[in-house]
């Protein structure tokens, strides 16, 4: 199913001309362990919060993601674009950005589904062609970048978070973005760096 609705309103007058960094959120900004019927006890890398209905869940933050978020609030307009439910959502980012640093908030309701006749199953995509943006500068970055099959260019893969507490791939990637958010041209940015950063020692989580 598609819809031409624009997922996104104008942008901010604190961001405009900005160009937009979509996150994702699920083992890409944390990693959440199967939802309990009471509030678990969490440690202080851990949060819990409300799920659909009663379920709550305990998410681990992924190390370096406070120093990430607040840097590149100062470069991009920053976007968080996940599968999840919209409350899920909601309150999985009340938490991860108590600074305000996430400018919108994008859930299941705003992917596409297609059919893909080689999986025989319809398939959920994130269409950054409906953001209402202008794709030259737009960068995504998620574990699983197929979900931007429709705009592939766009995205950054990231190593899946478990939970380790020695991960440092956002701050890995951050010197990546911050070079990015100068280009006029972000996907082809991205293009001609391909084998470069395919190559670069410090860059093993990238996989473009
Ligand atoms: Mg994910």
């Amino acid at each position: 199913m598609y819809s031409s609705t624009p997922l996104l309103p104008a942008q901010s007058p604190q961001n405009h001309g900005r160009p937009t960094l979509i996150l994702d959120l699920d083992n890409t900004l944390m990693s959440v362990r199967k939802g309990y019927t009471s509030p678990p006890l969490q440690a202080p890398s851990e949060f819990s919060f409300l799920g659909t209905g009663d379920n709550w869940w305990t998410a681990i933050k992924r190390p370096g993601i406070d120093d990430f978020l607040h840097e590149m609030a100062t470069l991009y307009e920053i976007v968080v674009f996940t599968s999840g439910a919209p409350r899920y959502a909601t309150n999985a980012v009340s938490h991860l950005d108590k600074s305000g640093c996430i400018a919108h908030t994008l859930c299941n309701v705003d992917c596409d589904e297609y059919f893909d006749p080689k999986e025989g199953k319809y398939v959920r995509v994130k269409d950054l062609t409906r953001l209402r943006r202008d794709l030259s500068r737009v960068v995504a970055v998620d574990d699983d970048p197929l979900y931007y099959s429709t705009c592939p260019l766009n995205a950054i893969g990231i190593s899946y978070f478990t939970g380790d507490s020695s991960d440092q791939e956002l701050e890995k990637l951050t010197p990546l973005l911050r070079s990015l958010a100068q280009e006029e041209d972000i996907p082809l940015a991205l293009l001609k760096r391909r084998k470069e950063l395919k190559e670069a020692q410090g860059h093993e989580g990238i996989k473009l």
